[in-house]
């Protein structure tokens, strides 16, 4: 089976819904760097608080930091064991190459890249509706996928907010941020051979069975 996988694509794709699917049924350790800086943020730790200029601003945090953040989650067992779904991690060429590096260190690699295609009209609609969980991080939408009770999680009973930076001006520059910077990864994976591609703007769920075929 193949086990460590990476989720490229612009925010809104749909990324961190179906990571959460996968890892639900498949038992991959979830990587979600923004997830990691968020937490990072709430607890007021060191790494949240610089983080968070850059975070409001729909900006990139330095490669170093969320490189940092990765590596730490790869030194642990129970990841390289049960293997992984790196999702919104790497976001550069750099942390694409510096990843590379780590996962030779300990002898791993990626079998697939998961890139999910989609435009600017299925990002916006999703991410305007998106409300996230302030307790264990889970996506809702309250016009595509809406919790049984509003305003509430559905898992863990936590209480749903929308993200800062999916207000509007923010995620202009965040799709700008991707364009320039992200996109590049994905003729990079497309040359080492590893790059899947799914229709983003499809419905999640036909999104889903797609990408359990190829796994
Ligand atoms: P996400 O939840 O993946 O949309 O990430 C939210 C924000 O966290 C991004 O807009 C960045 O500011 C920061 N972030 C998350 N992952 C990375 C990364 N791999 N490189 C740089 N910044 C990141």
């Amino acid at each position: 089976m193949m086990k460590n996988l990476i989720l490229v694509g612009p925010p809104g794709a749909g990324k961190g819904t179906l990571a959460e699917r996968l890892i639900d049924e498949k038992g991959f350790m979830h990587i979600s760097t923004g997830q990691i800086l968020r937490e990072a943020l709430a607890n007021k730790t060191q790494i949240g608080l610089e983080a968070k200029a850059y975070m409001d601003k729909g900006e990139l945090v330095p490669d170093e930091v969320v490189t940092g953040i990765v590596m730490e989650k790869l030194s642990e067992d129970e990841v390289r064991t049960k293997g992984f779904m790196l999702d919104g991690f790497p976001r550069t060429l750099n942390q694409a190459e510096l990843l590379d590096e780590g996962l030779k260190k300990y002898g791993i690699e990626i079998e697939v890249v998961i890139y999910l295609e989609a435009d600017q009209d299925t990002i916006i609609k999703r991410l305007s509706g998106r409300r996230a969980c302030r307790e264990c991080g889970r996506n809702f939408n309250i016009y595509t996928m809406k919790p049984q009770k509003e305003g509430v999680c559905d898992h863990c009973h936590g209480e749903l907010f929308q993200r800062d930076d999916d207000k509007e001006e923010t995620v202009r520059n965040r799709l700008k941020v991707y364009s320039d910077s992200t996109a590049p990864l994905v003729d990079f994976y497309k040359e080492k051979g590893s790059l899947k591609t799914f229709n983003g703007n499809n419905d999640l769920n036909v999104i889903y069975s797609e990408i359990k075929n190829v796994l």
